[in-house]
């Protein structure tokens, strides 16, 4: 199958990683899905503070410890920020997913998404981050060819 679109893009620092996510966050229309995976540390959500700096909010990004579910305001566009770590059982947290992915106009950004894999839209921008050294990270990008323009200028 040659759908998908990948690409690797080495970051060096912290800043690197967020300006990089900042670019796809800067081109997200609404509706777009966002895999992340990585180790704990890895820097998903130091991904997820330059996307949303990108997509105009300047909401604060953590990491969610009790809160599964975080939102970020952009004018009155918004991006979902789910991290499932801490979940076995999505529980009730599944219908919250299933409602943000129906919304046309909402961004959704997954985290540990493994228990509610079987709900991931196939159609997402999926990053993986392999740790390299303490300062540096391989980010490996793949979309399906319609979101290709979440790369422009990153890849
Ligand atoms: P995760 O959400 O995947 O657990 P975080 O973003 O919370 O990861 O943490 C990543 C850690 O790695 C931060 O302390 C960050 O400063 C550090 N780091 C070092 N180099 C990089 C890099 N190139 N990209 C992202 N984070 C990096
Ligand atoms: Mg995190």
């Amino acid at each position: 199958m040659n759908l998908l679109k990948t690409c690797t893009v080495t970051s060096n620092s912290p800043a690197k990683t967020e300006s990089i996510a900042e670019k796809i966050g800067q081109a997200l229309r609404g509706g777009e899905v966002v895999e992340l995976i990585s180790d704990l540390g890895g820097g998903k959500t130091t991904f997820v503070r330059g996307l949303t700096r990108g997509f105009g909010s300047s909401d604060h990004v953590s990491s969610p410890t009790f809160t599964i579910n975080q939102q970020y305001q952009s004018g009155n566009r918004t991006i979902h920020h789910f991290d499932f770590y801490r979940l076995a059982d999505p529980g009730l947290m599944e219908h919250e997913l299933r409602d943000v992915l129906a919304d046309p106009s909402a961004v959704t950004v997954i985290e540990w998404s493994k228990v509610i894999k079987y709900a991931l839209p196939r159609k997402r921008l999926t990053v993986a981050i392999e740790y390299g050294s303490e300062n540096t990270r391989t980010l490996r990008l793949s979309c399906p060819k319609f979101l290709t323009y979440l790369l422009e200028g990153v890849c």
